[in-house]
C-alpha cells in the first residue's frame, strides 16, 4: 500500500520505537507522512526508518519523550510545531501494562498504568489540539483496547484506562468537531506484541479459540485501521472506537 494518503502530513506518534505504534510509524512512512515519533528509547531498526521514510517521500524523527511528564509532552509537541509549522495527525498510542488483581494492586500500579495509557493522551492532545486548531484540521487517534469494552480480570487499572480513553475520544470529537479537528480510537483485540508475549502457549491458544476469526492478530494490521482514521479516507468519521479483535468483542 503506498497511495500518498499521508503525503506531506505531519504526524505524532506516542510509542513509536516497538509493537503496535512502531507500525503505525512504518505504515504512515510509507504513505509519505513527516513522522515524529515518541519514546523513552528509540526503535532499534530506526535506519530501516529512515530508508522507509526516503522512499515514501517523507522523513522521521525520533524525540526521546517520557509520555507521563507534562513538561516533557509539551516541549516535544510545541517542538515538532515551530519545526514542521503544523500537526496534522497525533496518534496516542503509547501504553503498559501492570496487572494484579484488585485487592492486592498497589496505589502505584494504578497511577501509573492511568497516568502512562490515560493521562498522556491528554497531555498530548491538549498541546497538539492548540496547534490544530489554529489550522481548523487535524485527526487524533487514541488507541484504546477491547478490555475498555469487555473488561479484564486481573487488569482494573489498564481497562480503566483503555475505557477512559474512550470517554476522552468521544468528549474531545465534540469538543473540537466545529474546529474541522477529528477525534477517534481503535481498540484492538489480541495484538501480537512485547505487550502480549508474556502469556503462555496454552493461554494464547485459548484466547485464539474465542476469537471468531481463530487467531490473533498482528500490529500491522491495527495500523492499517489507525492509518484509515488518520487519512481523508475518513473524513466523515469522528467519536468512532473501531475495534480491530477479530470479531473478539461483538
Ligand atoms: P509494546 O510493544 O510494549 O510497545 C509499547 C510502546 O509504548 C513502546 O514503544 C514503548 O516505548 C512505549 N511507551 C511505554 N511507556 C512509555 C512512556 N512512559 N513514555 C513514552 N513511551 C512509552 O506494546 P503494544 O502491544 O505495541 O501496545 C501499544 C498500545 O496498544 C498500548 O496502548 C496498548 O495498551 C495497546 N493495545 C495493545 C494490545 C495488544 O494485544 N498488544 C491490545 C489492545 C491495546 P519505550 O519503551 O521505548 O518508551
Amino acid at each position: 500500500m503506498a497511495d500518498g494518503l499521508l503525503k506531506d502530513s505531519v504526524a505524532i506518534v506516542t510509542g513509536g520505537s516497538k509493537g503496535i505504534g512502531h507500525a503505525v510509524v512504518a505504515a504512515f512512512l510509507r504513505e509519505g507522512a513527516r513522522v515524529h515519533y515518541f519514546s523513552r528509547t528509540k526503535a532499534e531498526d530506526h535506519a530501516e526508518l529512515e530508508a522507509l521514510a526516503a522512499s515514501g517521500g517523507g522523513t522521521v524523527a525520533w524525540t526521546a519523550c517520557d509520555v507521563a511528564d507534562e513538561k516533557g509532552v509539551e516541549a516535544a509537541v510545541d517542538a515538532v510545531a515551530a519545526s514542521e509549522g503544523r500537526i496534522d495527525v497525533v496518534v496516542n498510542n503509547a501504553g503498559i501494562t501492570r496487572d494484579n488483581l484488585v485487592f492486592r494492586m498497589s496505589l502505584d500500579e494504578w497511577d501509573t498504568v492511568v497516568r502512562t495509557n490515560l493521562t498522556s493522551a491528554f497531555l498530548v492532545s491538549r498541546t497538539a489540539a492548540r496547534h490544530m486548531i489554529k489550522k481548523r484540521s487535524g485527526s487524533i487517534i487514541n488507541v484504546s483496547s477491547v478490555v475498555g469494552i469487555m473488561g479484564n480480570g486481573g487488569q482494573t487499572n489498564y481497562s480503566a484506562s483503555k475505557a477512559g480513553l474512550i470517554g476522552f475520544t468521544k468528549s474531545l470529537a465534540r469538543e473540537v468537531s466545529a474546529r474541522k479537528v477529528r477525534v477517534n480510537a481503535v481498540a484492538p483485540g489480541y495484538i501480537d506484541t512485547a505487550m502480549t508475549e508474556a502469556i503462555p502457549e496454552e493461554a494464547k491458544a485459548k484466547l485464539a479459540a474465542a476469537i471468531p476469526l481463530g487467531r490473533t492478530g498482528s500490529p500491522e494490521e491495527v495500523a492499517k485501521a489507525v492509518l484509515f482514521l488518520a487519512s481523508d479516507l475518513a473524513s466523515y468519521v469522528t467519536g468512532e472506537v473501531l475495534k480491530v479483535d477479530g470479531g473478539l468483542a461483538m
